[in-house]
């Protein structure tokens, strides 16, 4: 496996494999990683004949507020699960390899699908994603690019910023891999404290109460979400609720009324640990 740090050497490195007819996977990520990185190495791996993994904390996704300074970093460990995982390429650049004119004067963004959810509180933070992956995927040229399910959001905006630009990829994404109790595994689970910790499954808990209850009645969507905010307020007093939303899996925008398949999206503040969860739920069927 080839650690590299410069945009010269991987384009060199991809493109060798590419003139040998091989396949080419990107696994865009930010380190700490985790079983739900994993997946998406391990599906990519079995995809593809050259795998790339992208380590960068991206700081252009982040507000000044944010966890920049303190993201987990662990570097050797992700190595060594590169390897183990049959990484070809581990690309880690410094931060001025990516930004080498500091802050980009160019802006990527998907308006219609990041002014909800996520984006709503977060202004700005998916055109930080957007600039990176833009440039992760000039960089590397994958065939298939790889995101998870847990960022619905950020893997919509992402399928729609390619098929706007024409960009030659394809995007796969993969199921919420997540801990026994539920929890989505997340980076920035490291930050809850034992006692958030134990209150964090409750995300998980209330969508499948919000799923039940689509499932089993049809309830009008205000029902869905009030059921949602009790359950989280009730089972996870020490986390404050930022979002409790029922969306079009497509346009991400509000439903009126709950009719065929739903994205049901959650995110709960646990002082520094922002924990984010969905679900797809279709109203006529057992399991979405
Ligand atoms: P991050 O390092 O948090 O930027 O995540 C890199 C990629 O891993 C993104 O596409 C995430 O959606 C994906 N990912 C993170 N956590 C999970 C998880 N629990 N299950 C599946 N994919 C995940």
């Amino acid at each position: 496996m080839d650690v590299v740090k410069r945009i010269r050497e991987v384009r060199k490195l991809a493109g060798q494999a590419r003139g040998t007819g091989g396949k080419i996977a990107l696994v865009p990520t930010m380190g700490a990683l985790h079983a739900g990185h994993f997946s998406l190495i391990d599906a990519a791996r079995s995809e593809c004949d050259f795998l790339v993994v992208s380590i960068f904390v991206n700081p252009t996704q982040f507000a000044p507020h944010e966890d920049l300074s303190s993201y987990p970093r662990t570097e050797g460990d992700d190595l060594a699960a590169c390897r183990a995982r049959g990484a070809d390429v581990v690309f880690i650049p410094p931060c001025e390899e990516m930004y080498p004119f500091g802050k980009p004067k160019t802006e990527i963004t998907v308006p219609q699908l990041a002014g909800t959810l996520c984006g709503a509180s977060r202004p700005g933070h998916f055109a930080g994603v957007c600039i990176v992956v833009a440039k992760l995927l000039n960089i590397v040229a994958p065939d298939r690019a790889y995101f998870g399910e847990k960022d619905y959001q950020q893997a919509a905006i992402i399928r729609r910023m390619v098929k706007d630009m024409n960009l030659p990829v394809e995007i796969v994404t993969c199921p919420i891999v997540r801990e026994p109790d539920g929890l989505a595994m997340s980076s920035r689970n490291g930050y809850l404290s034992d006692e958030q910790r134990r209150e964090a499954p409750a995300l998980y808990g209330s969508l499948q109460l919000a799923a039940e209850m689509i499932r089993s009645a049809h309830p009008p969507v205000e029902d869905v979400i009030g059921a949602v905010r009790r359950y989280l307020s009730e089972n996870a007093p020490l986390g404050e609720i930022d979002y409790v939303q029922v969306v079009d899996p497509d346009t991400l925008s509000d439903v009126r009324a709950i009719d065929g398949k739903v994205l049901v999206a959650v995110a709960v503040k646990f002082e520094r640990a922002r924990l984010i969860d969905n679900m797809l739920v279709d109203a006529g069927c057992d399991d979405a």
